[in-house]
């Protein structure tokens, strides 16, 4: 097919994320990608700020990551993951569990994030069931939050943001506190503290467990907030037995300046939900590890009532193991670190810019916030224009590079998005 072939095939067949059909304005087309760097079919070549949503931290065409796909391609593809068991899947969870934070033994491989938070919730009433807490069928977060596109997923994202008005009679209706104050760096608010203390007390009887993610609000706001509210969530959830789930499905694996989020906290969760970066962007594959704990409430029970055809694939496995490896290899903390420079260097100019409120960074995540809704498709052909891949959404305008963009492509994005403000 021609390239407009394709792009006429596309908008007369093609769903996009969070689109109508056809799409309001038509997509760019990519041909290749490799390095830090997307090659369009009219020959431009555009940096990628968004490392495909969080996922691409080693970039594209990594010789390591390609070579683990196509060698496990020679031995297998996929096997059902019921009765059998291989080698990419056990490696990886043993690898999930030394990673993680204390206490996490076990893991459950799903095809993406909101599936893996689906057997999060899923896990969490199993056990309340289980230890004979069967009224305990709520779930508890805070505003500001997102957690995935499914149904119980959508019912613990922000209200407001996560369009709830659209299904106020079909989701769950859960237990949010107030959002976290945008406050991460300095100090935490007391008054807030209690807020949270109290929501949790009096919904006790009827939490299963609270959800959140982790020092970062990522799609619902871009919001840093202090890690203390995380060790005040731990307390009060462990003293009125209920769960805590992490999503750190985007802030896992190095993003945020440390492996998890959560170790800025020095806590750990009892049910911890990873993907976007698990396999460096290659193929979609998410997990949701637990306590043993859970685990022996569980079985006390029966099974945990999850299976997903591709459960456990054994190219994503493989390519998940390769792309914690290079982590290692390639000293994330040291690229994070570098991004995190950057950036700083790179968006702090913008802050005097018409219309905008703030800009934040923090590890390998660049914010700017403009006081009005981005004009889309304006911004983005500006970020392009300048050689620059962006997704900006309602208020934002941000970047989350791969970890290994050198300062010039820093340098380059962080003008990309001087473009996109300025035209926004
Ligand atoms: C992206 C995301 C999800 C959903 O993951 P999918 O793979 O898109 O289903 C859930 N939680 C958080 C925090 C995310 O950033």
């Amino acid at each position: 097919m021609t390239p407009e072939e394709i792009l006429a095939a596309d908008a007369a067949h093609v769903w996009h994320p969070y689109a109508a059909l056809p799409p309001a304005v038509p997509p760019y087309l990519v041909e290749s990608a490799e390095g830090v760097r997307l090659r369009l079919a009219d020959g431009r070549e555009l940096v990628d700020g968004m490392s495909s949503w969080w996922a691409a931290i080693h970039g594209y065409r990594h010789p390591v990551l390609d070579a683990a796909v196509t060698d496990q391609v020679g031995r297998m593809s996929h096997v059902m993951f019921g009765g059998l068991t291989h080698a990419p899947a056990v490696e990886l969870a043993r690898t999930l569990v030394e990673l993680a934070p204390e206490g996490l033994e076990h893991v459950f491989l799903a095809d993406s994030g909101s599936v893996s938070v689906e057997v999060a919730v899923k896990m969490c009433l199993q056990y309340q069931r289980a230890v004979g807490r069967p009224q305990r069928r709520r779930l508890g977060t805070w505003r500001g939050g997102y957690h995935g596109d499914t149904f119980h997923p959508m019912s613990v994202c922000d209200p407001e943001g996560g369009m709830h008005h659209l299904w106020r009679d079909v989701l769950p209706r859960q237990v949010f506190a107030p959002m976290p104050p945008a406050d991460h760096g300095s100090t935490p608010d007391p008054g807030y503290e209690a807020v949270l203390v109290e929501a949790v007390e009096r919904h006790a009887d009827e939490l299963a467990a609270v959800i959140v993610e982790p020092v970062v609000q990522g799609t619902g706001g871009m919001r840093f907030h202090h890690p203390h509210y995380l060790r005040v969530l731990r307390e009060v959830t462990r003293a009125h037995d209920v769960l805590l789930i992490f999503d750190e499905i985007a802030t896992g694996f190095g993003r945020t300046g440390t492996m998890f989020a959560a170790e800025q906290a020095g806590v750990a969760p009892d049910v911890m939900c990873v993907g976007k970066a698990l396999t460096g962007g290659y193929l979609t594959l998410a997990a949701a590890l637990c306590t043993a704990e859970i685990a022996r409430g569980i079985r006390s029970g029966g099974v945990l009532a999850h299976g997903p055809t591709f459960m456990g694939n054994p190219l994503a496995c493989a390519v998940a193991n390769a792309s914690l490896a290079l982590l290692r290899t390639e000293n994330w903390a040291t690229q994070v670190s570098r991004l995190q420079r950057g950036l700083r260097a790179g968006l702090e100019p913008l802050r005097p810019l018409p219309g905008v409120v703030d800009v934040r960074v923090l590890g390998g995540i660049g914010v700017v916030q403009l006081d009005h809704q981005v004009d889309i498709p304006a911004a983005t052909a500006a970020a392009v224009a300048r050689g620059v891949w962006l997704r900006p959404f309602r208020d934002l305008i941000y970047t989350m590079p791969p970890y290994v963009t050198d300062d010039a492509d820093l340098a380059l994005i962080a003008a990309g998005i001087g473009a996109a403000v300025t035209a926004a």
